[in-house]
């Protein structure tokens, strides 16, 4: 590789499929954007899976450089907000969707999309919480903010042994909260604890259809799996608690009724990691680098070249990832 050429991978179709592969680029190839950053990691996310496997109609248009995140440092740019050399973070605002995106050495975005690194954090602890970890901590503020407070009651969280999982289990663990972690993976049993679960809840038991009303079991609930999981855990959720709805891991649609909402006064609270405003957005970060120690950071985390990706996008949309992965956009 030339020094003016880098690394990408690339997302064509044809007759409806979709065609992966790297390939050498310029700067002339990127799309417009005041700022051009050197990526040093991208991430691993659902959607970067349902993208690159088809199985979800993530890119708006082809060829699409796809990965939702990245983190590098500013190359140049025309924002008197950053300078040449700053480590900088860009998690959604539609990279990797509508937007080239981070799995390539170089991305040429918006200054107004990045978050300045925060300090005492590296660029692949960044990535190893990525939108994921960004989203489970939009999740616990909802949580927060809702009312629902650490006590004796406890708090789930559903698909935990996945990526948002994971980061929203040792969150609300660190906060003081008492963490049931729902799994469909009994071999995750372990690292869960390790994360601050105190109780296994079986992903079967919350499978299986429920009545309107269940007894009131869980203070709030951290949802990625969507369907007939959050059905069953709005009807178990107690009176005044809250449910932040972040993923349809499980399923897009939602059967339920109302009398969660008006017998319990619970909430159900979205989450949209990808157009979260700046203010709130920095908050996040500055919030994921004080309460996510590097050690625990590592424990969720594998760092993979990225030559692997396509085989690990097959795995996450397989529900077969534990965890975060890295990616190394130099290998
Ligand atoms: P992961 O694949 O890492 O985690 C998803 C987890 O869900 C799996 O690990 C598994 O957990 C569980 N799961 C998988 N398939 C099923 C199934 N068929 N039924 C029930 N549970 C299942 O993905 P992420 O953590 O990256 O994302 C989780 C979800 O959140 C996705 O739907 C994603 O699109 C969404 N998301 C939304 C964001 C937003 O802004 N709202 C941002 C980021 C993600 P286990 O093995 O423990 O059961």
């Amino acid at each position: 590789m030339s020094q003016d050429t880098f690394r990408a991978l690339v997302l064509t179709q044809e007759n409806g499929a979709i065609h992966a592969e790297f390939r050498h680029l310029t700067n002339d190839d990127l799309p417009q954007g005041d700022t051009l950053v050197q990526v040093v990691y991208s991430c691993l996310n659902y959607k970067d899976g349902l993208n690159i496997t088809g199985k979800g109609k993530i890119s708006r248009f082809f060829p699409m450089v796809p990965g939702i995140d990245l983190a590098g440092t500013v190359i140049e740019t025309t924002s008197s907000d950053y300078r040449a050399g700053d480590p900088v973070v860009l998690t959604g605002w539609g990279i990797g969707e509508r937007h080239w995106g981070g799995y390539a050495q170089r991305a040429r975005v918006k200054a107004e999309w990045l978050v300045p690194l925060p300090a005492g954090m590296t660029l692949l602890h960044s990535m190893a919480i990525g939108t994921a970890g960004f989203t489970a901590m939009l999740a616990v503020m909802a949580l927060e903010e809702a009312g629902v407070q650490p006590g004796e009651r406890e708090v789930l969280v559903t698909g935990a042994a996945g990526g948002v999982g994971s980061i929203a289990t040792a969150l609300l663990a660190r906060r003081g909260y008492r963490v049931a972690a729902s799994t469909g993976r009994t071999e995750t049993h372990d690292y869960l604890r390790e994360l601050g679960a105190v109780t296994i809840v079986p992903r079967s038991e919350l499978a299986a259809p429920g009545r309107p009303l269940e007894s009131e079991r869980w203070a709030g609930a951290v949802d990625t799996v969507g369907g007939d999981v959050l059905a069953r855990v709005l009807s178990a959720t107690a009176t005044g608690g809250a449910v932040a709805a972040c993923g349809n891991a499980g399923g897009a649609s939602l059967t339920t009724t109302v009398f969660p909402f008006i017998l319990r006064g619970v909430r159900l609270i979205g989450i949209d990691s990808v157009t979260c405003p700046m203010e709130r957005r920095r908050a996040a970060w500055e919030r994921l680098a004080r309460e996510l120690p590097a050690d625990l950071l590592d424990q969720i985390t594998r760092v993979e070249p990225l030559s692997r990706v396509v085989e690990l996008c097959h795995e996450i949309v397989a529900g077969q990832v534990r965890g975060r992965i890295v990616f190394d956009v130099e290998r």
